[in-house]
């Protein structure tokens, strides 16, 4: 019997990376997993989870989607708010489409997630925001990033004071440099940007970790795992960090 047996897990961006670690943790303690995006094909190799595809940007199809999740495994008990993506450019070059387009994945994709989930959560549930140390400190070279990680984080924290005493909680967390797609597509950058060599580009990642190493969506995961837990019961409105040493 697994910790979360019968549950119903919803995990935006849940395809790849660091959603796909926390829908497979998730799914390894018994819960009924919903995993989303816009990419069909990605959301297929999840195996044992319910693929259903939506646009987080986009509230419509964030509720339609929801619906299409609620009619399959009930109401949605654990809603993991991960989908997001990380375009890092100066103020000059951060132009009105990319701060919007950042805003509208990272921060009003969140919004629109946990707003179509919390509804179904009575008397349990847990809401997890996969933010970043982004949400915690100024992130170089990342401004419209960072403001929206601090913007989920925000909304965790308002939530959480909102829903005292009700057994659903609200929390974020916060990982330094994981290993995905978006440390492989920043590096792909920072070499077209710099001419570095692959190994120097990703090495800029890794330095920024204070353990120096990259951090796997595992680690992640498992922190995702332990807020579902019965233990963290009483853990509202944080910001945990994942980060190799941030303070
Ligand atoms: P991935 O690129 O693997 O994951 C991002 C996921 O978000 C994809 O599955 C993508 O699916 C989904 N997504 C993006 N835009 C949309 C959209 N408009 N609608 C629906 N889904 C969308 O990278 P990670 O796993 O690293 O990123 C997950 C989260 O972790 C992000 O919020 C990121 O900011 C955060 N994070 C990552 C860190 C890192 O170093 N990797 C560090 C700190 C935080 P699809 O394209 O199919 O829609």
């Amino acid at each position: 019997m697994g910790k979360l047996d019968g549950r119903h897990a919803l995990v935006t961006g849940g395809g790849t990376g660091i959603g796909r670690a926390i829908a497979v943790a998730l799914m390894a303690e018994g819960a009924r997993v919903t995993v989303t995006g816009r990419r069909a094909a990605a959301l297929a190799g999840v195996e044992g989870a319910l693929a259903v595809t939506m646009d987080v940007t986009d509230e419509a199809s964030v509720l339609a989607g929801v619906a299409k999740a609620r009619a399959r495994h009930g109401p949605v008990q654990i809603c993991v708010a991960n989908a997001g993506i990380a375009e890092g450019a100066s103020l000059a070059k951060t132009d009105a489409q990319l701060w919007r387009r950042i805003m509208a994945t990272n921060l009003d994709g969140a919004f629109h997630t946990i707003r179509a989930c919390v509804p179904g959560m009575e008397d349990w549930g847990r809401v997890i925001a996969v933010a970043s140390i982004a949400g915690l400190k100024g992130l170089k070279g990342a401004s419209a990033y960072t403001a929206s990680k601090h913007g989920m984080i925000g909304l965790i924290r308002g939530l959480a004071a909102d829903n005292l005493g009700r057994g659903v909680t609200f929390n974020a967390l916060c990982p330094g440099y994981v290993d995905t797609d978006i440390v492989t597509e920043n590096t792909a950058r920072i070499m077209a940007r710099t001419g570095m060599s692959q190994a120097d580009a990703q090495g800029v990642m890794v330095g920024q970790n204070p353990h120096r190493k990259l951090i796997d969506p595992e680690e992640v995961a498992g922190a995702a795992l332990w807020l579902c837990s019965d233990a963290a019961r009483s853990v509202n409105g944080q910001a945990i960090q994942i980060s190799g040493g941030e303070y």
